[in-house]
């Protein structure tokens, strides 16, 4: 029998060609419903997150706008406790684009996905009105996770006497776009990274972490200034012990950046019970994206709730949240 416009009808022998041909090999009980849209097995809670991904230029050391479109969603699940499940993408993209850097974007969008243990299960093209003489590419994902009934990791679960704990070296990936933009020579590479590994760890292990973000626009000074508010306390730093890499640091010294304010896509703070503090370190340093992680502060028993970082000799200021325009189309 041969395949006729008929098959293509949206009939009866559309449904007996789905039926036979298809059904019957790909049998399970999600396709069994054959609906306008998938329904996949869940949980009880689900983590949700969303985010537009507007990186200027597209492909830069150390990653590309599909990759981080992907780890940054994958890691905002992370930072919940959730374990990554589904994804959804959506391109806007402008006419002019070489279709060869949407193809790469793409590519490197489903080997992250794979990498994280997701899939992306629906999308959406558009195409706009060229608005850039090179075109132009926008990336949005959506990301749906699993959370256990137990699971409640969030700022409001700070406690005094928390240890604050950062994953590695800040300002990787603001410095690498400021090089690319600038055409600066030098080795920093974007960190651009999943946060799967040493999550998972940490949770596995089940220590006494309380809170977790992931660094990145506003950096850590932004992130720890949400912390102190929304736990009421104040949270001190030991500048010392704050790794920045030292080429990150000379870049930041030559242009007015702060590190501390920088943004980076494959670092996380935690809020850890004061007991864990050490076992929490040595999970994350055995991992490959945390070898430079360090405990770097505390937080306070009492006093208001802001920020302050000690300097090496001894004095200390206030660390604010990021005031104003930092450099935009970095994420
Ligand atoms: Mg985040």
């Amino acid at each position: 029998m041969k395949i006729t416009m008929a098959h293509g009808s949206g009939g009866q022998e559309t449904e007996r060609l789905i039926r036979e041909v298809f059904a019957a090999r790909y049998d399970n009980a999600v396709l069994h419903e054959m609906g306008d849209a998938a329904a996949v097995p869940g949980a009880e809670r689900l983590a949700l997150t969303t985010d537009s991904f507007v990186v200027t230029p597209l492909v830069f050391p150390g990653g590309d706008i599909g990759k981080l479109a992907v780890c940054g969603t994958v890691n905002d699940l992370l930072m919940r406790g959730a374990v990554p499940k589904y994804l959804t993408a959506g391109f806007v993209i402008e006419a002019g684009t070489e279709i060869r850097e949407v193809e790469l974007a793409a590519a490197s969008m489903a080997e992250t996905a794979a990498e994280a243990g997701t899939m992306i299960v629906a999308g959406d093209t558009k195409v706009v009105e060229n608005a850039h003489p090179e075109g132009g590419l926008i990336i949005n994902t959506t990301g749906v996770g699993f959370l256990k009934p137990d699971v409640e990791i969030s700022p409001a679960q700070i406690r005094p006497g928390d240890a604050i704990l950062l994953s590695g070296c800040l300002g990787d990936h603001h410095a690498a776009i400021l090089s690319a933009r600038m055409k600066l020579k030098n080795q920093i590479r974007s960190d651009v990274s999943l946060l799967t590994e040493p999550v998972s760890i940490l949770l596995g292990a089940r220590l006494g972490i309380h809170a977790m973000r992931d660094v990145t626009r506003g950096g850590l000074a932004t992130i720890l200034n949400e912390f102190a508010q929304q736990a009421g306390r104040g949270i001190l730093l030991r500048e010392p012990d704050i790794p920045v890499r030292q080429e990150v640091r000379d870049l930041c010294g030559l242009l007015g950046l702060d590190p501390l304010t920088m943004g980076n896509e494959g670092k996380f703070v935690a809020a850890v019970a004061a007991e864990d503090a050490d076992q929490a370190l040595k999970l994350v340093r055995d991992t490959a994206c945390g070898r430079d992680a360090a405990l770097i502060g505390i937080v306070e028993e009492s006093g208001e709730a802001t920020v302050k970082i000690r300097t090496a000799i001894g004095g200390s200021r206030v660390i604010l949240p990021l005031i104003g325009e930092g450099l935009p189309r970095i994420c």
